[in-house]
């Protein structure tokens, strides 16, 4: 588990598990696995928040950057979201590159 406050974190195996235990093969479990969508740390739990939590979008493995899955979920952060007004402010007229 993270230290990021507040907690955003997605879903990957929500209550269940794919162990090399059991072959790999799904396995339900009382615990469910999640990535934190700001520092990309995991780990599992069985706390109430991955009630709330975000699922995983398709395809996420291969996007392997917390930015990108962010982005794929459509979540931008407070901090982002301040930057960008920011970058648009001191921009007028100009093109500022995003990235
Ligand atoms: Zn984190």
């Amino acid at each position: 588990m993270c230290d990021c406050r507040p907690r955003l974190v997605m879903v990957t195996d929500y209550r269940c598990n794919y162990s090399a235990f059991n072959g790999y093969h799904f396995a339900p479990s009382d615990y469910s696995r999640v990535w934190c969508l700001r520092c990309g740390g995991t780990w599992r739990t069985k706390a109430a928040y991955v009630e709330d939590a975000y699922n995983a979008p398709k395809g996420w493995e291969q996007v392997g950057s917390p930015a990108k899955w962010r982005a794929m979920i459509g979540i931008v952060l407070p901090e982002e979201q301040a930057a960008r007004k920011r970058a648009k402010l001191l921009g007028k007229g100009k093109r500022v590159k995003q990235r």
